[in-house]
């Protein structure tokens, strides 16, 4: 029998009826032996999420303020699961003891760490499974990375003994001892790390989504989600914008060549989107474009020099932006002129000495600026394969009255992204998901 490994974000375990959607998920297949748990996030759109509520308690330590208020918000949520779903676990004892350690010994790692602890303890009894401590299977060395020997060990031998796992997300533990809690949204992490320790046949990471959708739900009303994308995909989409997983959360489940199954909780029937290394050719389906997204606020610094000497005027210019800390998001590059693009925050103040630096430099004829420009990204791999896209990508712009001032397309043919003004950001959006990704 295979292994799944399940991981809830904070809004699958946020109340009762979370907890018993995920019972029914766990329960419906026997495979799925490894969980990994989220804080109890938000239950609706004015509520908080743990671990929120322990940062807050943290924040008002450090400028002597009463937390009271919030400790007690906190207690009332942990009581109100277990009294309502029947469970026994004695969290009045745990949460006195951490009382007495708060203004003590208590670091906020190991404070904020507590809305996984706690959540994981109340959902491992409701399902039956072992409570496993991430402090006692995520190990950090001294350098703050993952031990990943160390980890795939602990995460094996706990599941070989227990033979149902749960272990809490987002921290570890560090060789002093002490906990280490991982970036926001860590518990990811924690998921592809268990996944990978297993030998996992798929990780399933459910949310409150039916998958990544192709593209901003804020955009384009009601977006499909993506039914197959790559791993290499989803780096262009992440990179352009899209608030998809994190990259150090996909690595240990990627290099091992685990799939990524993204699911919705409170859809259990939606298959969500697969994300694997290669996608077979009978599994590609007709569309070529697999995501969008993008960014606002770039500027376009423009050269103009007739006769130049392309090679040596670029590099003088890429390295006055990399000496004003700029990343250089795109080149367009011409006979007698060539355009960098650059976000605008990162540019900064800083803009008006990289185009004196220019001027200096490079001797151009003249320098121009235009700002106000996003980035919008077609990615997908059947792209390289089909002739004629780029063409109808930018008619299909150009009919909708949006404007293109630079196109790039990436060296494997995977993203076609193009400059558009700001304003008309949200149109091409629309123009490229409707006319593209059906
Ligand atoms: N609870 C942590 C956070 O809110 C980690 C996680 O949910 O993955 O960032």
């Amino acid at each position: 029998m295979g292994i799944k490994v399940a991981k809830f974000g904070g809004s699958s375990v946020a109340g009762p009826e979370q907890f018993q959607k995920v019972k029914a998920i766990i329960d419906a297949d026997p495979e799925r032996r490894v969980v990994i748990s989220s804080a109890a996030g938000k239950r609706s759109g004015d509520d908080h999420k743990l671990t929120d509520l322990l940062y807050l308690v943290h924040a008002h330590l450090t400028y002597g303020v009463s937390c009271e208020e919030i400790l007690h918000t906190i207690e009332r949520r942990l009581y109100e699961l277990r009294d309502s779903l029947g469970l026994q676990y004695e969290i009045e004892k745990d949460l006195d003891r951490l009382r007495s350690r708060l203004s003590r010994d208590l670091s906020v790692d190991e404070l904020v760490s507590r809305g996984e602890y706690f959540t994981s303890r109340l959902l491992a009894e409701y399902l039956g499974f072992a409570f496993v401590d991430a402090a006692d299977v995520i190990f950090f060395g001294l350098d703050g990375q993952v031990d990943r020997e160390k980890t795939d060990a602990a995460i094996a031998s706990a599941l070989a003994r227990h033979g149902k796992i749960l272990i809490p997300g987002f921290y570890g533990r560090l060789p002093t001892g002490r906990i280490k809690v991982m970036s926001r949204g860590g518990s990811d992490i924690t998921g592809a790390l268990a996944a990978a320790a297993v030998g996992a046949e798929v990780y399933e990471n459910w949310t409150d989504v039916s998958g990544i959708l192709m593209a901003d739900p804020r955009i384009v009303p009601d977006p499909n989600p993506i039914p197959h994308i790559t791993f290499a995909e989803l780096r262009e989409l992440a990179f352009m914008g899209a608030s998809v997983l994190h990259e150090d959360s996909i690595q240990p489940v990627k290099e091992k060549g685990i799939p990524l199954n993204i699911r919705n909780t409170n859809h259990p029937q939606d298959p969500g989107t697969m994300i694997v290394e290669s996608i077979r050719d009978e599994e590609r389906g007709e569309r070529f474009i697999t995501g969008i997204a993008g960014r606002k606020n770039f500027t376009i610094i423009k050269v103009l020099k007739r006769n130049m000497n392309q090679s040596a005027t670029l590099r003088h210019a890429l390295e006055i932006l990399d000496r004003y800390h700029a990343p250089v998001e795109h080149i367009t590059l011409g006979l007698d002129s060539f355009s960098l693009v650059a976000s605008s925050a990162a540019l900064g103040d800083g803009l008006y000495d990289v185009i004196a630096d220019i001027r200096k430099n490079c001797r151009p004829d003249d320098v121009q600026i235009q700002d106000g420009i996003a980035l919008v990204a077609s990615v997908g791999r059947q792209m390289a394969s089909r002739p004629g896209i780029s063409g109808r990508l930018f008619a299909a712009l150009g009919a909708a009255g949006v404007n293109i001032r630079t196109i790039a397309q990436d060296a494997d043919e995977l993203s076609i992204t193009v400059g558009v003004q700001n304003e008309q950001f949200e149109t091409a959006i629309r123009v490229l998901y409707e006319g593209f990704t059906g």
